[in-house]
């Protein structure tokens, strides 16, 4: 799923949801976005292989290489 996920399009539902694309630490607006999904789980399952756990995408600022998570569940993206 990572190298299909629409960064593109979950950014854009993100911004139509009311959030901000600017950096609350430097005020920069560019962000990259990870190179992979991310699966946060509890503490415990680090030897769960698949399966489980909240599935996030980061992105980094390009000013001051602040990370944010954002559930890719918690909008929809353009492709769904
Ligand atoms: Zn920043």
């Amino acid at each position: 799923m990572d190298e299909d996920f629409d960064h593109e399009g979950f950014l854009a539902s993100l911004e139509r949801s009311g959030a901000s694309s600017t950096c609350p630490f430097c005020g920069a607006t560019e962000w990259r976005h990870g190179e992979h999904l991310l699966a946060l789980r509890k503490h415990g399952d680090v030897h769960q292989i698949r399966g489980g756990g909240e599935l996030v995408a980061a992105y980094f600022c390009q000013g001051c290489g602040l990370a944010r998570l954002h559930s890719t569940g918690a909008v929809r993206s353009t492709n769904d």
